[in-house]
């Protein structure tokens, strides 16, 4: 599990005039969540901006925050700009603020290409590449657009800079490519951030024990910002996006879709495994171990329009803790995920040791099972076994399976592609019966043939063919009655 330093902010308290480009005083605030009073604070901190009466009393309404820009965000030099406004916004309301920027949009897409289509080498049948200088190809995207923003805050008079995650440093494991942070030293950011400086961050990246770039898996921008946010002890991690929030499902397929006012860690984690492409799943797991607070919120509203700059209620979605959500729904949303397939195996035997042979070389060649499926044997000797793998894998599965056929020991195998699972996400589930019910009650009523389904106690997924797959959505999305109010 990641490890973070200790709260580097104990160690910080300001002991000097100590003010803003907005002339506000920009000390730290208290911890929205720490046990204080309401109403001023008394320390040490003095405020050349204030007036007498207010000298020595810092506001308690100030925090420290933490905002990540994805690609679409900072797509170009004007919305590079408008970013810097969104961030203006905050530095002038007092706040202490990080910022996480990803790459402009396409841009890693284009860099992982150019690492992708090098030449092969005479007779392979992949192009061999050294993970380690994807990374540092990779990571460059994110450098360009941390300096560009520190460039355009600048501009407005706020004092900024950039960091690549080797110089915080933001300390990775040794998987380049999909590498995990470790470690945090925020000391230095949270200490300029005393100072009234805003820290740009390059989100995306860290440094390894071989004291080489890595990169976090496509989408860790969103992981970089909740990471940092855990390290600086942020009261909120902002990310913007090009959508407003989280919904109760893709508005796309179903225009009735709402925007959720608050979804649990653990919720936001199921919706985001099973295909809810707003936020990275490791993002999740950490937001939920750290506890940090996470809001999915718009960069393309007017940064200055009201209720903007709202400290406890910014316009978006609350990615928070179950307790903090008073009004549960039975389910929250619908996710859908394209291109499953499914490989059934026929006639194996039913012994001690099957399974482990089947997944284990399946692991081994990092092929990602999900749904798995056995069938209870009708004579004690012989079973089925059902499993679903991305669409793009089935064909490595197959070679795995039929190199490991004497250890195994099944009769057939069969495949079939172009399968969606549809999966129905709520933890109010672990309270309520009927729910899977419901679900296929529905389903059967729109004659879609269900080809498997898995539990939890915060969800269902069912596999159902390909074509059907907007269908389904509309259909579990209007039968739990997400679709009104
Ligand atoms: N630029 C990286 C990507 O496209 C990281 C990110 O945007 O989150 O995957
Ligand atoms: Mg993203």
């Amino acid at each position: 599990m990641a490890k973070f330093l200790p709260d580097p902010r104990q160690k910080s308290a300001c002991k000097r005039t100590n003010t803003g480009p907005s002339g506000r005083c920009v000390c730290r605030a208290y911890s929205l969540k720490a046990p204080q009073p309401a109403g001023f604070q008394k320390d040490r901190c003095f405020s050349a901006g204030f007036p007498a009466f207010l000298k020595g009393i810092r506001f308690k309404s100030m925090a420290r925050i933490v905002m990540k820009f994805g690609g679409t965000s900072v797509a170009n030099l004007e919305r590079i700009h408008n970013v810097a406004r969104h961030v203006k916004r905050e530095v002038d309301a007092g706040h202490e603020v990080a910022v996480v920027v990803s790459a402009m949009s396409g841009k890693t897409n284009e860099l992982v290409d150019w690492v992708q289509n090098m030449p092969k080498v005479a007779g392979a049948d992949s192009p061999f590449y050294d993970a380690r200088e994807y990374d540092a190809i990779v990571a460059s995207g994110e450098q360009v657009t941390s300096g560009l923003l520190a460039i355009a805050l600048q501009s407005m008079g706020i004092n900024a800079r950039s960091w690549q995650g080797w110089q915080i440093a933001i300390k990775t494991d040794n998987a380049h490519g999909a590498a995990r942070i470790q470690e945090i030293d925020g000391s230095d950011i949270v200490r300029r951030m005393g100072e009234g400086q805003v820290a740009v961050v390059a989100g995306f990246q860290g440094i390894g024990p071989d004291n080489r770039i890595a990169t976090l898996g496509r989408g860790g921008s969103d992981t970089s910002a909740v990471a940092i946010a855990a390290g600086l002890k942020a009261d909120r991690c902002d990310i913007y996006t090009d959508v407003d929030g989280v919904y109760t499902t893709d508005p796309r397929i179903e225009p009735k879709a709402r925007r959720l006012k608050k979804v649990a860690f653990e919720e936001m984690l199921e919706m985001a495994s099973l295909g809810a492409k707003v936020l990275q799943v490791r993002s999740v797991e950490l937001a939920m171990v750290h506890k940090v607070r996470t809001f999915v919120r718009s960069s393309f509203e007017d940064p200055d329009a009201p209720g903007m700059g709202d400290l406890l209620n910014p316009p978006g979605t609350l990615i928070c803790d179950e307790d903090e959500i008073v009004e549960q729904e039975v389910v929250t949303g619908i996710a859908y995920a394209k291109d499953e397939a499914q490989i059934s195996l026929r006639r194996l035997a039913d012994r001690p040791g099957v399974s482990a042979a089947i997944f284990g070389p399946l692991a081994e060649s990092h092929i990602n099972v999900d749904m798995i499926v056995q069938n209870i044997s009708e004579d004690g000797t012989r079973t089925d076994m059902t499993f679903t793998v991305p669409s793009g894998d089935v064909d490595k599965a197959l070679r795995v399976l039929s190199d490991n056929k004497d250890k195994i020991g099944y009769d057939v195998v069969q495949s079939e592609k172009g399968l969606v699972k549809v999966s129905v996400i709520g933890i109010g589930m672990r309270s309520h019966a009927g729910v899977a019910a419901t679900a296929f009650r529905a389903l059967a009523e729109k004659g879609i043939n269900i080809k498997a389904i898995t539990t939890s106690e915060i969800k269902i997924s069912i596999l159902i063919d390909g074509p059907y797959a907007e269908l389904a959505v509309r259909t579990l999305h209007s039968c739990y009655g997400l679709d009104k109010n």
